[in-house]
């Protein structure tokens, strides 16, 4: 048995992403200097580091030229003349692209400080791309009416994230590269801290703290094809949940219209921003039947959705026809090798194509989780409708819920709220605990607790299931039945198998029983919490019976403002999750709910 310690820390920080690491900062460059950052990989490796495409802030740099219509090529705005964009624009751009689920008060306050939060990344000397007077270059994305895309080349999470871990360092912040965080302590509705294990040591530690943090990001990893690295098994969302935290809009999953075919890797909607077409079998770019506005620009559930309904009745690309052609041709060597060096990298290594000189196949990939744990744009957790606190208890980035992306989120709009409402979280948590809050005792042995679990998985006695299989039916089940089309059949039917999966999973052991490093043990902890939140996100799509955003009923195809506007909260109970509603937040005179068309 390895020696088990109590660490303790004023805040304690799960993910080292773009939410962890500036909730880090953010308390540290406000005093606090005691804070630890957990991170299950090296924290450098977050998926914040593989966002390719750029962050948003309506800066009003560049414009189309004059007479080249809203699709034209972009310019710079000269000095003097009049911004072509605005946080008022940036703001109904997210309300639409939410399919008006998003909160609008949250929406305003991202999108007013959006340029602010640019400039600190800029203070810091992150490397922007940019244009020939210096100013920082923009691009165009999905769903949004103005370039406001910042980014460095198609490198832009890589370099902001590299930015701010190297300030946390400044500021002493402490790393832990390498633990798992397993579980977090809640009582009487205050957070006491977490239970951790150095993956190294195979050690399981008690981390109390006056704070707790949960930047833990998505779960894509729920489904077979999706563009998440293999981290992002959402275990902060599932840890939550089990420690009696609700979870908010879980149904509403996006699916990224270009994912590379079969692999769901991810060829960036950089790719479309800089100009690129789909094009189906017939050689036709298809979006012009279903956006014919916006055209490939369209936001993505619309996009996934038209890609579906091309390879569904038969006009997908590839042997099998289950692909459509991502083409970048027309762009040209030099702007391919300047704006997408790293597309073109993957492209050639995951397709064997060069997008230089040929079309590369792609298919919707599951990309993007609008729900999570609910919280404040100040990052405190609420543990119901009413908004009641849970208590030194924080969390921002993909793993929450605040919400600001409501059914469907726009593209470039995550790195910004990351990197915005953690910073908030981290301001907000110095505040706490310089206003005297204090370590709870714990009561119980949760370490115990927790080694009893792992345990359990390497009991090899009587274990005929193996974690692999379950985890790879899940994933299957995910894909067909919960996927960017739905209905009531399809998902009942994978609600039933999640149950049938979460019972055979009580039967599954890991091979490998050694401490160190065990990858299995991590495989095994990790299916349990796919298996967990797969749950909540079957049974609120089930619950809700319209279609909005990403979340799509084919047996259900309006959207229902009468019935269904509202924010679902799913709570733990013994027998499955116990679903309840909460109001959107609107101002009704301004940005009253309208029909979505592009
Ligand atoms: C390929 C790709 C490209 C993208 N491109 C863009 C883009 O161009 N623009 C945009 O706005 N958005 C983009 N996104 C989305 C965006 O990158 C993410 O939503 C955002 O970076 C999430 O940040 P985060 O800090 O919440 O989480 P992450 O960056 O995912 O970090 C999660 C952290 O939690 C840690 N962690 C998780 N579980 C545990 C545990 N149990 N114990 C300890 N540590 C744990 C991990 O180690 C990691 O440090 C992209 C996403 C992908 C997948």
């Amino acid at each position: 048995m390895i020696e088990s310690r109590v660490i303790e820390h004023d805040i304690i920080v799960v993910g080292a992403g773009l939410a962890g690491t500036w909730a880090a900062l953010s308390a540290g460059q406000q005093g606090v200097a005691n804070i630890g950052v957990l991170s299950k990989i090296h924290p450098l490796r977050s998926h914040s580091g593989a966002a390719q495409g750029g962050i948003a802030a309506a800066l009003g740099n560049v414009r189309p030229v004059a007479g080249t219509g809203p699709r034209g090529p972009l310019e710079p705005v000269p000095a003097g003349d009049e911004p072509p964009d605005s946080w008022e624009l940036h703001m109904f751009d997210t309300i639409k692209g939410s399919d008006w689920l998003g909160d609008q008060a949250a929406i305003e306050l991202m999108v007013k400080e959006a340029p602010e939060m640019i400039l600190a990344y800029e203070h810091m000397g992150c490397v922007f791309s940019r244009l020939p007077d210096g100013r920082i270059a923009q691009r165009r994305f999905g769903g949004h009416s103005a370039p406001r895309a910042n980014y460095a080349a198609d490198y832009t999470g890589h370099v902001l994230l590299h930015t701010i871990h190297e300030q946390a360092l400044r500021h002493g912040v402490r790393f832990y590269s390498e633990w798992y965080c397993m579980d977090l302590i809640v009582e009487d509705n205050i957070c006491r801290g977490v239970v951790a294990l150095d993956i190294r040591t195979g050690a399981l530690h008690l981390m109390r703290a006056k704070a707790v943090f949960f930047g833990t990001g998505g779960y894509g990893r729920a489904w077979k094809i999706t563009s998440n690295a293999a981290a992002n098994t959402g275990d902060g969302v599932a840890i939550a949940y089990n420690a009696g935290v609700p979870l908010m809009d879980m149904e509403f999953v996006q699916f990224h219209p270009t994912g590379l075919y079969g692999k769901g890797i991810l060829m960036s909607e950089a790719c479309r921003g800089e100009g690129g077409y789909l094009v189906n079998r017939e050689g036709r770019r298809f979006m012009e039947d279903y956006a014919a506005d916006k055209m490939e620009l369209a936001p993505r559930d619309l996009v996934s959705r038209s890609e579906q309904i091309e390879i569904d009745e038969g006009r997908g690309t590839g042997a099998d026809g289950q692909g459509i052609d991502l083409d970048m041709t027309h762009l040209g060597r030099e702007k391919i090798m300047t704006r997408l060096p790293q597309v073109r990298e993957l492209a050639m290594n995951f397709a064997g194509v060069d997008i230089i000189e040929g079309p590369v196949p792609i298919q919707p990939t599951a990309h993007y989780s609008m729900g999570g744990i609910p919280a404040t744009v100040d990052g405190q957790v609420i543990a119901d409708a009413a908004g009641t606190p849970v208590v030194g208890f924080y969390a921002a980035g993909e793993c929450a819920c605040v919400s600001v992306h409501g059914a469907n989120r726009l593209g470039t709009n995550s790195l910004l709220g990351a990197s915005l409402f953690g910073r908030r979280a981290g301001t907000a948590m110095a505040a706490f605990v310089q206003d005297g809050a204090g370590l709870h005792p714990v009561s119980g042995d949760p370490v115990a607790r927790n080694q009893a679990r792992i345990a359990g998985f390497m009991d090899g006695g009587g274990k005929k299931e193996s974690v692999g299989q379950v985890g790879a039916e899940l994933k299957e089940t995910m894909t067909r039945q919960c996927g960017v089309f739905r209905n009531a059949e399809e998902m009942g039917k994978a609600l039933e198998k999640i149950k049938r999966l979460q019972q055979r999973f009580g039967q599954a052991g890991i091979m490998d029983k050694s401490r160190r490093f065990n990858t299995d043990l991590l495989g095994a902890i990790e299916t349990e919490h796919l298996l967990t939140f797969s749950e909540v996100i079957v049974a609120s799509g089930l619950a809700r019976t319209e279609s909005r955003g990403a979340h799509y009923r084919v047996d259900f195809p309006k959207r229902d403002d009468q019935e269904w506007l509202k924010h679902t909260m799913a709570h733990k109970a013994s027998d499955g999750p116990i679903l309840s509603y909460k109001p959107v937040h609107i101002f009704t005179d301004r940005y009253p709910p309208q029909e979505r068309k592009y």
